[in-house]
């Protein structure tokens, strides 16, 4: 009971601290031709704090997985997660959280949660999710390790995958592919690392 309300009082919070950012922020990041709006540094503070991360698909062992395309391959600054069986078979399949967190993004196909690790080196990160279909939370929202997130779909992609990326740039809303990966970690290595 008291550990629901510690949950209810945070989000609390959270919304007030969204609702006053909505009218004062001005702070803007343009990717991919869409502007997107920084997380409030007041909301990081209210990040749950993660002990330890999973995998986004098969939870928590990536049972029936496999990276179909590995971080660094090409500039891909992620991670694709597909079925083992190839094409769609993995089309619908749940999406959770790798931990504890805070949805800090959201756009229908693409997710961002912002995990505080125990790690004293990359004490924040932002898990990145996309071509998702549908989404089952918004931003602001408080999830937990585990917790669905999204279905697996295809949304500018032809065959069904998780593209599924972990930065260490808080401000990082996505990256998809670049020379540079600074800002970036191997999503493999980092949940191998962090179980
Ligand atoms: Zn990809």
């Amino acid at each position: 009971m008291m550990k629901n309300l510690k949950y209810i009082s945070i989000s609390i919070f959270i919304l007030l601290v969204a609702c006053t950012d909505n009218k004062t922020s001005k702070s803007e990041i343009t990717l991919y031709g869409k502007k997107l709006k920084r997380p409030h540094e007041m909301l990081k503070r209210f990040i749950p704090v993660a002990e330890h991360f999973d995998y986004p698909l098969g939870y928590p062992d990536f049972e029936c997985y496999h990276d179909a395309k590995p971080f660094g391959v090409n500039g891909h600054l992620g991670a694709d997660f597909n079925g083992i069986e190839g094409g769609d078979s993995d089309l619908g399949d749940t999406i959770k959280s790798i931990g504890n967190g805070v949805v800090t993004y959201s756009d229908g196909c693409l997710l961002n949660i912002m995990h505080r690790t125990i790690d004293k080196k990359h004490f924040i990160i932002t898990s990145i999710y996309y071509h998702c279909d549908t989404l089952f939370v918004s931003e602001n929202e408080i999830v937990k390790g585990g917790q669905v997130i999204a279905l697996l779909g295809k949304k500018d992609t032809q065959v069904a995958h998780l593209h599924f990326e972990i930065a260490t740039d808080t401000n990082m809303v996505g990256g998809f592919y670049g020379a540079d990966t600074t800002g970036f970690m191997n999503p493999m290595t980092f949940i191998k690392t962090h179980r």
